[in-house]
């Protein structure tokens, strides 16, 4: 529970407030880009949400706080704003919410699909989304781009008799997984679900391609809101720059329209645009 007493001095006065255990992982900027804004190492808010829909919406984002640094001091019913996750972002494809604090508040995803349903990268385990989940189908595989992002998936993969997927090289973030991918090639995993190996901030990175479509990227590059373009991260990069930009460039052999990451801002264009970014952004890595 944030406690008003930390709060940051930066927030604007009223029910809602960011407190000082925040770690700026940027989740609540994203869910609640009016309420929420960035200061020097933190989020506060900068717009107090106006009538129950604004409230609402500052409401997800208290809940998809990985640290609970989010705080509303107005009586509202956050029990029914856990209703809202898993949040449609368009279908099939949805945002879990309960960022986790293992993964530094990295975002999840859910894919409905009839042969089975997908999370991509784990949130923190809760009743409130497991029960949600559950009427929705369950989870039958649970693919993780990397290392970092692994959160709570073997809690999930115990609970729904999923099969964990990850590549060799990030398997001892989850040494159980029931699907170990080799090498440098893309691999197919069910038809319209395709891995697509990203070598670069870790080892054994890999995106997933969904119906040629929706790209998740994990950490491999995000949307910079304030530059209005595709980005990835030097200073977060573990394993290999080089190897990196190689990735990035090898992404414009694939059509998508949409990069949905694990950390920083989803995006959707159309898919000649999108490849003209991406080739973009490899250039612009190189120099
Ligand atoms: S979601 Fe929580 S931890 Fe992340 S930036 Fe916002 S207040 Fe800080």
């Amino acid at each position: 529970m944030a406690n008003p007493r930390k709060r940051v001095p930066e927030n604007a006065p009223g029910d809602f407030f960011v407190d000082s255990t925040c770690i700026d992982c940027d989740t609540c900027r994203q869910v609640a880009p009016r309420v929420f804004g960035e200061a020097t190492g933190t989020s506060f808010v900068k717009t107090q949400p106006v009538g129950p829909g604004e409230r609402r919406v500052a409401l997800r984002a208290l809940l998809a706080c990985p640290t609970g640094s989010i705080g509303s001091l107005g009586g509202d019913d956050v029990k029914a704003a856990a209703d809202d996750f898993p949040l449609p972002i368009e279908e099939p494809v949805y945002y879990c919410g309960y960022n986790s604090p293992k993964s530094y508040g990295g975002n999840s995803y859910f894919v409905r699909h009839p042969a089975g349903n997908w999370l991509i990268d784990a949130p923190k385990f809760t009743v409130p989304l497991v029960r949600r989940l559950e009427a929705l189908g369950g989870v039958a595989h649970i693919f993780l781009t990397h290392r970092d992002d692994v959160a709570d998936a073997d809690r999930y993969a115990a609970h729904f008799h999923a099969r964990r997927i990850i590549h060799r090289d990030e398997l001892s973030s989850q040494p159980g997984a029931e699907v170990v991918l080799d090498g440098e090639g893309p691999r197919g995993l069910a038809p319209g679900f395709l891995a697509v190996p990203t070598p670069g901030h870790t080892k054994g990175h890999c995106g997933l391609l969904v119906e040629d479509r929706f790209l998740f990227t994990g950490d491999h590059l995000d949307w910079d809101r304030n530059e209005q373009r595709l980005a990835a991260s030097e200073d977060y990069c573990w394993h290999s720059w080089t190897e990196q930009i190689e990735s990035v460039r090898r992404l414009a052999d694939y059509r998508f329209e949409w990069v949905l990451p694990g950390h920083g801002q989803r995006v959707c264009m159309p898919a000649a645009e999108m490849r003209a970014e991406v080739l973009r952004l490899a250039e612009s890595m190189g120099r």
